[in-house]
């Protein structure tokens, strides 16, 4: 249930419908909008009922039920785009558009330095780079791990860019979460409850990645696990999803940006990189998707694809990379958004 609370409603209303969500065993979240504060009631379904009590309490002007299955992600809730800080310079979810550029893998200092200050040239906001890597072999390279997690925290300093990197389990989440600006939940770790809950509680934003077989309501209940841990700075991410097509890596479902951005305030991101698989498709399905109206977007950039450790056929040469970033501009301009 929502509890709608009148514009300028006093700190002591409000304090006494969070005590009494709390007694009828209920969780409260306060979501503060420009005009009105809301506070979301979570928990059991079947006991709702009690909470409409709530609106004759002073300071309330309507209790009303939340409809989707997911509640703390879902509009209903909150009906502004929640905009999400990542550093002093960069938040994600306003007007301007952010690209998250960088390697599949962090392989060595020169690599990884290379890469932020060749991304960071171009004009990408954030560096990404996967330090813990969940791949599909088990004989494949596995990551660098706390080491790739230290040359992250290097090429920050270096590049002045925040960085993205990827947590897999959920006993690795206080390390990474002390290296990284936002944590990256993989499409293979989308439905991990208890990493989702883990990363909730980790005080830092989260990229969620769309698990490749799921549908874009499973994504928002993923979402929701990470919500209602407390930590509201979730931002999702499309990145292609398995169908029948083999001419590409994954079918990235560019509808998905517009349909989740009708469902959810939250920031969506696409990843054409895996999305398609191949290199050559990567600017024209990022141009897409900026026009489909995502808010940032995960690009694979790697200085000799040819020999990277993982992903190099659709990691983009920074050569490469700024081109489609000066292409991207023109189609932010169209879109009414920035880079
Ligand atoms: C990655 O970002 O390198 C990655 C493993 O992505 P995904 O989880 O989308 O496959
Ligand atoms: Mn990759």
């Amino acid at each position: 249930m929502i509890i709608v609370m009148k514009a300028g409603a006093a700190k002591k209303d409000k304090d006494e419908v969070i005590k009494r969500i709390k007694e009828l065993g209920y969780q409260p979240h306060v979501i503060h909008g420009t005009t009105r504060d809301v506070i979301g009631a979570i928990g059991d379904e079947r006991g709702k009922l009690a909470l409409q009590s709530i609106e004759s309490m002073p300071g309330v002007e309507s209790v009303v039920p939340i409809l989707q299955p997911y509640k703390l992600a879902s509009k209903e809730v909150k009906k502004e785009p929640s905009v999400i800080r990542i550093s002093d310079t960069v938040a994600i979810g306003g007007q301007e558009i952010i690209v998250m550029a960088g390697p599949c893998s962090v392989e060595s200092e020169e690599q990884i330095i290379a890469t932020a200050r060749e991304v960071k040239e171009a004009g990408a906001h954030v560096l990404r780079g996967g330090a813990f890597k969940p791949r599909t072999s088990p004989y494949s390279f596995q990551g660098l791990e706390g080491e790739g997690l230290k040359l992250l925290a290097k090429a920050r300093e270096v590049a002045g860019l925040p960085v993205v990197t990827e947590v897999i389990t959920p006993e690795t989440v206080d390390l990474v979460a002390e290296y990284a600006d936002i944590i990256q939940i993989g499409a293979r770790s989308a439905q991990n409850f208890a990493l989702l809950k883990k990363v909730g509680q980790a005080g830092k934003p989260v990229l969620l990645k769309r698990g490749m077989s799921m549908t874009i309501q499973e994504l928002l209940m993923s979402a929701e696990y990470i919500l209602a841990e407390g930590n509201q700075e979730v931002i999702l991410c499309e990145r292609g999803i398995r169908t029948f097509e083999t001419a590409t890596r994954n079918t990235l479902d560019l509808s998905a940006i517009p349909v989740l951005k009708g469902k959810t305030h939250l920031p969506v991101v696409a990843d054409p990189s895996h999305g398609t698989g191949n290199y050559h498709y990567v600017a024209p399905m990022a141009m897409a998707a900026v026009a489909a109206g995502a808010d940032g977007l995960m690009i694979e950039v790697h200085p000799d694809p040819e020999h990277a450790s993982s992903d190099g056929p659709q990691s983009l040469k920074p050569a490469k990379f700024a081109a489609m970033m000066t292409q991207l501009r023109r189609i932010a301009l169209a879109a009414d958004r920035r880079i």
